[in-house]
């Protein structure tokens, strides 16, 4: 069986962007948890959180997960997904996890540059900087601890892509 790709990272990481391209590269299935989750809800993720809270939503991504969880599928996550021992350990078990790793200021100027991130509901109500920051001191260990691999999310996403075929090419043809 091919393996799945879970690409995990934080809001502006690059998880959309590179893994779009990658599964087209690869001949897989795209798919989107957040964007999965609204369409099975029928709700944007802000009306969510907002009308029901972040703890019915990450019950909601936990079950997303699972549920996109097929084979030759690039699969990108939402930037909280790594906060549940149970999507980590999921993760681990059923595909291989690329980490987009970026500073926070690299996060936070993505996500200036990008109108979609007035649609994300703020997850402290501080600047984008300060909410980054806070962010990435609180999930980073985790990122690392679910990561198979850990890919810089400065590079290009041709350089990002050409790591990841590296990665799991060989795995494909064994
Ligand atoms: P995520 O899905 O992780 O939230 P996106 O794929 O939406 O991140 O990317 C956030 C922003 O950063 C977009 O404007 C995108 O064009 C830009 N971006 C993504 N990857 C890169 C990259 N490797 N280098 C430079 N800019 C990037
Ligand atoms: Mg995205």
């Amino acid at each position: 069986m091919n393996p799945i790709l879970f690409i995990v990272g934080a809001r502006g990481a690059g998880k959309t962007t590179v893994g779009k391209r990658l599964a087209n590269e690869l001949s897989y299935t795209f798919i989107d948890t957040d964007h999965h989750i609204q369409q099975i809800s029928n709700m944007t993720i802000a009306d969510i959180v907002n009308q029901q809270g972040w703890q019915q939503f990450r019950q909601l991504e936990t079950k997303a997960l699972q549920q996109v969880s097929q084979s030759n599928r690039v699969i990108s996550t939402g930037g909280g997904i790594i906060l549940s021992a149970e999507n980590r350990q999921y993760m681990r078990q059923n595909g291989t996890v690329i980490y987009l790793q970026a500073s926070a200021d690299i996060l936070a100027e993505r996500l200036m540059q990008q109108p979609e991130s007035t649609q994300r509901p703020s997850l402290t109500g501080k600047s984008i900087v300060e909410e980054m920051e806070e962010v990435l001191t609180a999930r980073e260990n985790l990122y690392c601890e679910c990561a198979d691999h850990i890919i810089n999310a400065q590079l290009s996403p041709e350089r990002i892509i050409a790591c990841v075929k590296e990665i799991i090419l060989p795995r494909r043809i064994s």
